[in-house]
């Protein structure tokens, strides 16, 4: 898989080294193991808050790189597209996949051995399966009230 991910310009083990709030902006973005979970479309209940993790990916989201197609202008394309920042990981963590790198972090947990921080490859997420690649439909082939049909176990 390709990885459109800088991480050549990264202090050594920043992540356990640095809070969030003081990391440069490439190491904030090398925490992403590109495993494209947070592209998503999900459905919350209600009343328990719980999170429900559909195999139907935002518009934007491209398989082929399982990245967002359109990174620098996601937040104009899709305006439900969250941007992470150190500010509102405290607002956003819980519906984050329990294996992203930004909520164990805020979460005071270590990165899974997989991890390319860790693994030095970044093939080692896909040789985990945890990566969305070859597994989403678009939303624009769905009829979005039929969202629920498209839920997904194994992501929490
Ligand atoms: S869930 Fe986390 S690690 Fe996975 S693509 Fe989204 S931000 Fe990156
Ligand atoms: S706009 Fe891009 S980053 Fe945001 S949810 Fe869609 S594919 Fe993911």
């Amino acid at each position: 898989m390709k990885t459109p991910i800088d991480r050549s310009d990264i202090r050594p083990k920043f992540w356990e080294t640095h809070a969030l709030e003081d990391l440069s902006r490439p190491e904030w973005e090398a925490l992403c193991d590109g495993c494209g979970r947070c592209c998503l479309l999900k459905l919350e209940d209600e009343d328990s808050g719980e999170i429900a993790y559909t195999n139907i990916a935002c518009r934007l989201f491209d398989e082929a790189t399982c990245s967002c197609g359109n990174y620098a202008l996601r937040r104009q394309i899709v305006a439900g597209c969250v941007v992470l920042t150190p500010e509102n990981i405290a607002r956003t963590a819980y519906w984050m996949p329990s294996t992203c790198a930004y909520r164990l972090l805020f979460e005071g947990k270590p990165l899974f051995d997989w991890h390319p921080l860790i693994s030095g490859d970044t093939q080692s997420v896909a040789a985990a399966g945890l990566t969305m690649q070859g597994k989403t439909i678009p939303e624009y082939d769905i009829d979005q009230d039929d969202l629920e049909d498209y839920i997904i176990e194994g992501i929490v």
